[in-house]
């Protein structure tokens, strides 16, 4: 199997590449990029992504009401928002997409950007 180095620590490693897309969409900019993690980096951002946005089912009735609060500082978000949309592939086949809101204060989209190594 080839080696490749992983996303976040730059190191190389054995075994198959978890990959990890994460977006961030601020007004009408869309920054996006593509991680390939080792399964211990991999396991960071899951957990990571777990504590602060959710987790996106197919099946989700959207008539429910979202809290809409920022999964950085964890304030209620007003008008001005950034969306965060991650979707993993912990597995070949299995996929998980996560969406969350922030504020658009440098301080949160930074501690954001920071997190997902956008
Ligand atoms: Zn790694
Ligand atoms: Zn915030």
């Amino acid at each position: 199997m080839a080696l490749s180095p992983c996303s976040v620590d730059k190191a190389r490693y054995r075994g198959p590449a978890h990959h990890v897309y994460p977006a961030i969409l601020v007004g009408v900019e869309t920054q996006r990029t593509h991680h390939r993690l080792c399964v211990e980096h991999l396991d960071e951002m899951l957990t990571w992504l777990d504590a602060h946005l959710d987790r996106v089912e197919l099946q989700q009735d959207f008539t429910q009401p979202v809290e809409q609060k920022c999964l950085a500082c964890e304030q209620p978000i007003g008008f001005d928002r950034a969306a965060v949309f991650v979707t993993a592939y912990p597995l070949q086949d299995e996929r998980i997409d996560f969406f969350g809101v922030s504020c658009t204060s440098a301080l949160c989209l930074k501690s954001v950007r920071k997190a997902l190594s956008l």
